[in-house]
Formats: structure tokens, sequence, C-alpha cells
């Protein structure tokens, strides 16, 4: 049997690091600070609505390649449901204009040239900017790359890119915008198909991971905090849980899975981003009209994107961080009557939850993107997994399963 590696944090990151590693037959001890697994992608019954939530409505698309390899990995593949091609419907709750775009399932992007698929009110040479975005120099912001108005900024790269970055586009950084258009819409509709998690984030991406890892040994431990990593020259040597302290063997190794302000203070001299950007979700406890898309998106008011899931309909609100701190109710109501506007559902306020995360994501701007390290760290039993670790990609889902492959592979080496 291979050595025991310690994997501190049960996020996406952490789980997903968990899996490689007892694939290749490695034993594994996860250790989660709170009460649950699944870190920001997580579900919980919520007494107000009388349901069980997501903490945010969390959109994958098909061409996320490592997270649909995680799922099909834990089973779980079919649980996440979307249309069969990639149609995104919009509403403009200034104009009152609905549309769909479509996008073609291949490569060749002849959805731009066809007026009844592309954006309403643009033109095929509105779209030639975007391939400066897929050159941009590193260090660049969006705004310094592209004019971030007109159109189809307004219809389409600055819905995609607040989703994708959480961060107002024109902030954001270039080589971070430039990798989701590369891997969505630049590899064509086959990868940009929206898909959601329709029964719930646990019972998708979480519960069928932790069964995986029992029937393959590890070991989850809830509510046992890492307080500090004990150092000898090249290795940790002991894991300080408080009133627990476990002392590595040689071969032992440690995959630190933690938020980057947890991370931080851990391990001596660690770069992080120490900006975060907010996401508001809102949930309401009514059946979605029968013909209502999975998906909706909103412009031109608060709300940016409408979910319809069984028995619920929620909203997304990215870049949140105005709404932070103002009264609950009245985010509810002025919710509330933007998705009656946009769906037709009566305006009386349904049973209501408001879940606002603080630090949803690490600032998407090209300085604290500077600020990501990699896996390895100068320890040589020590990884760092997260999705602000340097991916190359926003924060998200995706970033955080790669970053726990790629932790595992610092690890255990290459497969
Ligand atoms: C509201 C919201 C909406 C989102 N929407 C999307 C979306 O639509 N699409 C998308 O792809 N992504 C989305 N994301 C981002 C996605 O959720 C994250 O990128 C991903 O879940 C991060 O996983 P992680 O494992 O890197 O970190 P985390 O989930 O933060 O996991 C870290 C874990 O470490 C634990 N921990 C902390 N300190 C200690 C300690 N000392 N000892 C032990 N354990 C510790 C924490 O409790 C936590 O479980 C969204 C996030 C939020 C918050």
């Amino acid at each position: 049997m291979n050595a025991t590696v310690h994997i501190i944090g049960a996020g996406l990151a952490g789980l997903s690091a968990a899996l490689k590693l007892t694939a290749r037959g490695h034993s594994v001890v996860v250790h989660e600070a709170t009460a649950f697994a699944g870190g920001r992608c997580r579900s919980y019954h919520d007494a107000a609505v009388g349901l069980t939530i997501d903490n945010g409505n969390h959109l994958l698309l098909s061409g996320n390649h490592a997270a649909l390899a995680y799922l099909r990995d834990i089973g779980a593949a079919d649980r996440l449901v979307g249309p069969s091609h990639a149609e995104f419907p919009f509403v403009d709750l200034g104009s009152g204009e609905r549309w769909t775009l479509r996008f073609n399932d291949g490569r060749l992007p002849w959805w731009i040239f066809d007026a009844k698929r592309r954006v309403p009110g643009t033109r095929v040479l509105d779209y030639l900017p975007l391939v400066r975005l897929l050159r941009a120099a590193p260090g660049q912001a969006v705004g310094e790359v592209i004019t971030c108005d007109g159109v189809l900024y307004k219809r389409l790269v600055e819905p995609l890119l607040l989703a994708a970055l959480n961060i107002d586009p024109p902030q954001g950084a270039a080589r971070l915008a430039s990798a989701v258009i590369r891997e969505t819409l630049a590899a064509g509709g086959r990868a940009c198909r929206p898909l959601i998690a329709r029964e719930g984030l646990g019972s998708t991406l979480i519960e069928p991971a932790l069964s995986h890892l029992q029937q393959r040994g590890a070991v989850l431990r809830l509510e046992h905090q890492l307080r500090a990593l004990r150092f000898a020259a090249e290795r940790v040597e002991a894991l300080d849980f408080g009133g627990e302290t476990i002392a590595l063997a040689e071969d032992d190794a440690v995959v630190l899975a933690v938020p980057p302000y947890v991370a931080a203070p851990l391990v001596k001299d660690l770069t992080v981003p120490t900006e975060f950007r907010a996401i508001v979700n809102a949930h309401f406890r009514i059946a979605p009209p029968a013909d209502m898309p999975q998906i909706l998106g909103v412009l031109n008011g608060t709300v940016e994107w409408i979910f319809a899931f069984p028995g619920r309909v929620s909203v997304t609100i990215s870049a949140g961080d105005r709404l932070i701190d103002g009264a609950r109710d009245v985010l509810a109501k002025t919710i509330w009557s933007e998705v009656a506007a946009a769906t037709g559902l009566p305006a009386e306020l349904p049973p209501w939850q408001i879940v606002r995360e603080r630090r949803a994501t690490f600032a998407a701007t090209p300085a604290q993107d500077a600020k990501r390290p990699g896996a390895a760290t100068r320890w040589r039993n020590l990884a760092l997994a997260g999705d602000w670790t340097d991916t190359g990609l926003p924060a998200t889902i995706e970033g955080a399963i790669r970053s726990g492959n790629r932790a595992a592979d610092v690890i255990a080496g290459p497969p």
C-alpha cells in the first residue's frame, strides 16, 4: 500500500484530489473544518422556503471536461441536465425584447452569420474584437483589450464574462476571459451547452463522490479543522488539529485544499489572492411555468440569470457586492418583481430565501490573478489545491476540480 495522503478541505478541489489519489492506490484521509462536505458548492435544507436548496445556482458548460470526467468517475454524469444544443434564451427587461442565442454545434461559428441565431441588433463584424481577447497579453484587463460598450457587449460579452469571472468585466483579467472564450465560444456549441444539477449540488457533485471515496477506503473526518502545519526542512512533518496532532511518516503527504485566506497563515511566505467578489442568490418556493427554460438570461435588471428547478425558481447575481448590506426583504421584493416580469409568474411574493456569499470567488483582476500560486510548493510532500490556485481559469467548479487533479499529480507523479 502507498503512503497516506491527508487532504485538508472537502470542497470540490479536495474531493477531486481524493478521488484521483484513491484511484491510484493511496490511502486518503480528508479533514474538513465544518460539519459538511462541499464547501462553496453545497445543498442544505432551508427552513424559510421549506426546501433543500443550493448555496448558489451553479452553471456548468458541456466544455467543462474535468468536471464532466469527475462526474463520470463518481457515476453521476446523468444528474446534470440541459438542452441538447447550446441555447440561451434572454429577456431584456428594459425593452421587453426576448430572443434565444443559438450556437451551432461545430467549431466554425456560422451562428454569427445567421441573424436568427446571433444576438439581435448585432452585425457579423461586431464579433471580430472577440478575437483580440483570445490574444490578450498577460496582465491586461478586459477593458484594455476590447471596448466594453455596444449591443454585442451588453447582450453577450457582459453576461458571459460577468457570470464566468464574477467581476465587472472591464476590470477582469483578459487572460481568464480568454481561457473562458477559448474553452467555450471558440470551441463551438458542443462545448457551450448549459448544464445544471437539477436535483441539487449535493446529490450530484458531493454525495456520490463521498460514497465513492468511502468504497475506496478513504476516511472523511468532519469538524476537524487544521490549525497549523509543522514544517521540517523539506517536508511537512505533522498536522496540528488543536486537540490532536498527526505525525506524518516519511512518505506521507498533504494536499491543502482550503480557501486562500485560510492557506496563507498556514504556509510561510505564501502569496495568495486577497480580494474577493460576492455572489447573491435568491430562492423562491414556487413551481416554474411549464414552458420556462431551465436558465433564462436577464438584461437591464438587478437579476442576471433565472433558474427553473422542480418546485423552485432561483436567481443569480454575480459581482453582487453592492447588494451585500441592504435589507433582505427589500432585495427579495425587487428580485421577485423582475422574476415575475420575466416569467409571467404572479406578482405576489412567494416564500423566499436570500443567500449572500461575500467571498464567493477571488476578484479576477489581473493583479489578483498574478498572486495565484501553482500546486507544487518548496516542501516535497505539500501540494496546494483550490479554485484560487493558478489554474489559468477563473474560480469555477472546473477550475477547482482541475486544481485537485493537478495537486494529486504533484503528490503521486503524473498518471
Ligand atoms: C454562490 C456561488 C455561486 C457559484 N456559481 C458557480 C457557477 O455557476 N459555476 C461554477 O463553475 N462555479 C461557481 N461557483 C464557484 C464554485 O463554487 C467554486 O469555484 C468551488 O466550489 C470551489 O471549490 P474549492 O474546493 O476550491 O473551495 P471550497 O469550496 O471553498 O472548499 C474549501 C473547503 O475547505 C474547508 N476548510 C477551510 N478551512 C479549513 C481548515 N482549517 N481545516 C479543514 N478544512 C478547512 C472549507 O470548510 C471548505 O469545505 C460559485 C460559488 C458560489 C459561492
